[in-house]
């Protein structure tokens, strides 16, 4: 099969590489039908993230089943499937939590931007839809698999409520995707910080009410004049710099929360930055595993349309282009077809 190596900075390949294979009974290989760039494959490719060697790349994902292991039970061949970044039990004490990314015995998908690709726990990680989706829902159905998961555990995560106010911090598509979440949560109001006029658009597609392109001391002025002198009930942090964690904890209002999903590059918060405004915080990987279901069927249904922020397609042969038109932000997220 050809599949994407990052071999340093910005030197992206996509080459022919070894079939993946069978190695544990609960292993499922998949046809992949369709990847992504994700704004944290930036983080490497712009060498700001050390790689010790040739990296295969990409955990967002979607395909048809070609195989599974022996003690693969419930994932069947010919099902179409989306998975989660972290494969997952969805058994152990952690996934029962809701925290699948935290499983026991979690693995970190990583080899996506392929043409075939072997999850491990097949029976915990997957989730088959009831039948082939038409080709139009595969670009929706390919959020699930991570940033709109992401974005959803956002707003879990900034405990966003109906008739409450929700505050975005990053444009990214995650960012974007944590606005439709905080919609669907019932937010009354929500706040897209962002500075790019494409971006501000889909934002209010998204569920956006308000759009604040100031940023830092004076984007958390705009946001305090907005609501009262108050602060945010919920802010999400979708960047993971300290600039973006400092503006997200200074608009939320005292007992408000901070979900927070950047991958933190150089983050440091100061304790009494932390002990006066009487923030919550809370963040990490997303445990994707745990929303896939809902968030395929409201794909499913028509209740939402998170491949609108695929504003790139490329074959997936082209997938150096995808890097660099996201590194350039000339794209918001690039998909990749094989
Ligand atoms: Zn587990």
């Amino acid at each position: 099969m050809r599949g994407t190596i990052l071999y340093g900075e910005r030197d992206v390949r996509f080459e022919a590489r070894d079939d993946p294979r069978i190695v544990q009974p609960t292993d499922a290989i998949i046809k992949i039908s369709a990847a992504c760039v994700c704004g944290s494959d930036l983080w490497p490719y712009r060498g700001i993230q050390e790689i010790a060697e040739p990296t295969p790349m990409g955990h967002e994902y979607c395909g048809i089943v070609e195989e599974v292991g022996g003690e693969v039970q419930s994932i069947k061949p010919g099902q179409f499937v989306i998975g989660s970044f972290f494969a997952s039990d969805n058994t152990c004490p952690h996934c029962q939590a809701g925290y699948q990314s935290s499983c026991q015995h979690k693995e970190f998908v990583g080899d996506a931007q392929a043409e075939y690709l072997r999850v491990p726990l097949a029976d915990g990680t997957l989730v088959a839809t009831p039948e082939a989706p038409s080709e139009d829902l595969i670009p929706s159905l390919l959020t699930t698999s991570d940033v709109l998961g992401t974005g959803w555990f956002a707003a879990v995560a900034a405990n966003v409520k109906p008739g409450k106010t929700a505050v975005v911090v990053g444009d990214g598509a995650v960012g974007l995707l944590g606005v439709l979440s905080a919609k669907q949560m019932g937010a009354e109001r929500i706040v897209a910080m962002s500075r790019h006029a494409s971006r501000q658009k889909l934002a209010r597609d998204f569920g956006a009410t308000d759009i604040v392109p100031e940023r830092g001391d004076e984007g958390i002025a705009r946001i305090k004049d907005m609501t009262d002198g108050i602060g945010a009930d919920s802010v999400l942090e979708c960047v993971g710099t300290q600039e973006s964690m400092m503006q997200a904890i200074g608009c939320a209002r005292p007992g408000g929360s901070v979900g927070y999903v950047g991958m933190p590059h150089g983050v440091e918060i100061n304790g009494e930055e932390l002990f006066f405004p009487h923030v919550r915080l809370h963040g990490g990987p997303a445990p994707v595993r745990d929303y896939l279901p809902n968030l395929i069927d409201l794909v499913l249904n028509g209740k939402i349309n998170p491949g609108k922020v695929f504003d790139l397609t490329l074959p997936l042969d082209q997938v150096a282009e995808g890097y660099r038109a996201m590194d350039e932000r000339r794209a918001i997220k690039a998909l990749l077809r094989p």
